[in-house]
């Protein structure tokens, strides 16, 4: 059974911004799932969507299906048990998510304890046995959070993640906070973790680069929509959409000259949420608009080999025996 389904999923907060504009997306259980875009684009709302960690007012549409079960639609007591235990998040900046006066140990034993998993003892092995899993030396449990670095903190944000052997782990920007060596340290520790115990991960980073490295699949939203979706390397290397091809360029390339001496950006910012311009929401910044984008909104096409995206110069596949045997193999 598939892991994760979302279905058609929209989130407006209480001021009227329409943050996610029906979203689909599934994702297997060992499988990593990339989340792109820029600020403001809706990634993180979708995330805490997920766990229904939205703020109070928050209209939310649409079905999440987690190992079958509608978390929308879920009782409280139900989706309680489903934080942690079924799903659960790593936020950016260790820091603020961490609390400054309690040792980590006691923080990684905290929610073990309180989704009724193990005795005091029992709970107290397993933080040893998760901090080792993370790489770090069991005597740090009695650290508190300011005495550990960044990469350390991001390591004991992870073994509370993994604290009740969650299936899906969501990770919003994980390693934005870590320099380089260190973000490589943890993008290589979350993708071991995955594979030994066939997680599920949903990352969230605005560094497609990052994600292209890391993940199989890539979503790429703008304006709360997915805007391109398909295997990582290639929407990457080579996005079907304007904007999947703006934020990839963004990023310049080790060893290409090209991106070195002509760096590409693109002016502007995404819209806001609450004043969506008409037809396609990317028209107002795309290079290669035409007159019919201002007035006709595009929604997300099959475009073969297991990619979609929502661009007027995006063909449709066309269906047959090829292009579904295509699909099979991209998708796998
Ligand atoms: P991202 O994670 O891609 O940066 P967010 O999901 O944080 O994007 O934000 C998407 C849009 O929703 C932004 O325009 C943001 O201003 C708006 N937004 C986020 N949180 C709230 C909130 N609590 N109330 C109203 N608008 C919000």
């Amino acid at each position: 059974m598939t892991l994760l389904e979302v279905r058609d999923l929209t989130v407006t907060y209480g001021n009227g911004a329409a943050a996610v504009r029906g979203v689909d997306l599934s994702l297997e259980a060992g499988r990593k799932l990339g989340i792109a875009g820029e600020s403001g684009c809706g990634k993180s709302t979708l995330a805490l969507a997920l766990l229904r960690l939205l703020p109070p007012g928050t209209r939310v549409g649409g079905e999440i299906l987690l190992d079958g079960e509608d978390v929308l639609t879920m009782k409280w007591g139900q989706v309680r048990a489903v934080r942690w235990a079924g799903a659960s998040i790593v936020f950016q900046g260790a820091m603020h998510s961490l609390n400054p006066v309690h040792r980590v140990g006691d923080q990684i034993t905290e929610p073990i304890l309180l989704h009724g998993r193990a005795t005091p003892a029992a709970a107290k092995k397993r933080t040893g046995e998760l901090l080792e899993q993370v790489g770090l030396p069991v005597a740090r449990s009695r650290a508190y959070p300011h005495e550990l670095s960044g990469g350390q903190r991001q390591r004991v944000m992870i073994a509370m993640a993994l604290a009740c052997d969650p299936r899906l782990v969501i990770a919003d920007e994980p390693t934005t906070a870590l320099d380089v060596m260190i973000q490589a340290q943890i993008l290589r520790l979350i993708e071991q973790l995955v594979a030994e115990q066939e997680l599920g991960l949903i990352m969230i980073s605005h560094d497609l680069a990052v994600l292209a490295d890391t993940c199989d699949r890539l979503a790429v939203m703008y304006a709360g929509r997915v805007v391109e979706e398909g295997p990582a390397r290639t929407v990457y290397e080579d996005a079907l959409h304007p904007y999947g091809n703006a934020l990839s360029a963004a990023f310049p390339r080790i060893g290409d000259p090209a991106s070195r001496f002509a760096p590409r950006g693109l002016a502007g910012d995404p819209p806001d949420p609450s004043d969506l311009p008409s037809g396609c929401s990317f028209h107002p910044r795309c290079p290669v608009a035409l007159d019919e984008c201002a007035t006709e909104d595009q929604t997300l096409r099959d475009a073969g080999r297991g990619r979609r995206a929502a661009c007027v110069h995006v063909e449709p596949a066309i269906p047959g025996p090829a292009t579904a045997a295509e699909d099979a193999r991209s998708t796998t």
